[in-house]
């Protein structure tokens, strides 16, 4: 039997497949509490599937410029978050946004014999290790100049959780100091994402002239991209150990997002949220981006946006088992349901 990647598969109230979860659910979501109403929701409703939100959303800040009174609201509902906890909805009200580069450094204008010239003339792999080694200080905390740092909500991550979810080896730390949801939602992270270099199995006993490497931060969800980019380039160049030439390459920048739950419609929300799942749902963030949230918050400022979900902890998004809880998929599209219900009703 061959059971393709988007083959719905059902094992344990779950169902597997790829992109179940993300976003796929999200957009069943909203189709679930239209047919509630059987098509005729009690208040206006606008559907609006974007399709490009894994590649960044290149095209819908225009789109939304171009089509602005058609898409006009008072609410967005965008699904495509995380709950808290399998059975524990959550609202999520801030995301991390994004800066990348590419930094090169050069100490030579070829290479060298490692035995004639070692000990004197530097290699450009070690000035650059020592180079990304300070983008961090000894306890993991990013160490680049300038950049923000948020406070955090008032949860506990379980550490249990943790180590499940991110499968560090024995003996190995985790990053940074301060609560894990600062660290992972509004704090800034610093991540080495590739090398140019030799390849071991090319090695030789050479001084290399050149070395470069792509580097990605994740920063805080009120940082302004463009002023943490070049707090990031500044930090390079300042740091260029042995008065290495470094040349730093703007990569991509995407803002995070401040997204407040406040004002009658989010306690329309909660009400409907806490009525469906029975409990009360939980305010967190998320350390990724998702830029269409900014997009939809610059061209509708006066609108209320809501950021619900769909996937939980287990949901492995973009995963080869991505899957998604069956009875919190019901539950989110009860709440939904119910959430329009509540705005008919003018508790909003
Ligand atoms: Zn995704």
């Amino acid at each position: 039997m061959v059971v393709r990647p988007w083959t719905i598969t059902e094992r344990n109230g779950r169902a597997y497949a790829r992109g179940v979860g993300d976003d796929k659910a999200g957009v069943a979501v909203h189709l679930a509490a239209l047919r509630a109403f059987e098509g005729l929701p009690p208040v206006g409703v606008t559907v609006f599937v974007e399709g490009e939100e894994e590649i960044g959303s290149p095209s819908l800040a225009n789109l939304l410029e171009e089509n602005h009174d058609l898409l006009r609201a008072d609410v967005f509902v965008i699904a495509d978050s995380g709950n808290w906890d399998v059975g524990a909805p959550a609202f999520t009200t801030t995301l991390r946004g994004l800066v990348d580069c590419t930094v090169e450094v050069r100490v030579l204008d070829h290479a060298l014999h490692s035995g004639s010239f070692g000990g004197v003339a530097p290699d450009a792999l070690t000035a650059l290790c020592r180079l990304l080694a300070t983008l961090h200080d000894e306890r993991g905390n990013v160490a680049i100049e300038g950049l923000r740092a948020g406070p955090g909500p008032d949860l506990d991550y379980p550490l249990d959780r943790l180590e499940a979810e991110t499968g560090v080896l024995d003996g190995v730390g985790y990053l940074g100091d301060g609560p894990v949801v600062e660290r992972l939602w509004t704090k800034p992270s610093a991540t080495v994402l590739a090398i140019d270099a030799t390849r071991v199995l090319d090695a030789s006993n050479t001084l290399a002239p050149v070395a470069r490497a792509k580097v990605s931060v994740r920063i805080a969800p009120d940082e302004d991209p463009a002023v943490a980019m070049q707090a990031l380039t500044d930090h390079l160049l300042r740091h260029a150990p042995w008065g290495a030439q470094v040349l730093v390459t703007d990569g991509s920048q995407g803002a995070g997002s401040v997204i407040p739950f406040q004002g009658p419609v989010a306690d329309a929300a909660r009400a409907a949220f806490t009525e469906a799942w029975g409990t009360e749902p939980v305010l967190i963030g998320q350390g990724g981006s998702i830029p269409m949230v900014a997009d939809f918050q610059r061209a509708f400022p006066e609108a209320t946006v809501l950021v619900t979900a769909v996937c939980d902890p287990d949901s492995r998004a973009h995963g080869i088992d991505e899957s998604l809880d069956l009875a919190d998929f019901a539950t989110a599209c009860l709440a939904e349901t119910l959430f329009l219900d509540r705005l008919r009703r003018g508790d909003a």
